[in-house]
């Protein structure tokens, strides 16, 4: 039988209808700010924080951070 990687399914965003990429985002958690890694379109910049993040409901994303 051949495993494939099927379960990754590529998130997508709601509003623009794009790919989310990874993308480095500042977050402040516990007072403390981070920097990590998160799902986030490229269109609109919104970022999509996974259940399964640990972190959850406690993170806020800071944005606007990345001005162009
Ligand atoms: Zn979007």
């Amino acid at each position: 039988m051949k495993q494939e990687n099927e379960h990754e399914v590529p998130w997508i965003c709601d509003k623009c209808k794009e790919k989310l990429v990874l993308s480095k985002v500042k977050v402040t958690y516990l007072g403390g700010n981070f920097e990590v890694e998160l799902m986030k379109c490229p269109q609109c910049g919104n970022v999509f924080i996974g259940e399964d993040l640990a972190l959850g409901k406690m993170l806020e994303v800071e944005k606007g951070l990345e001005d162009k």
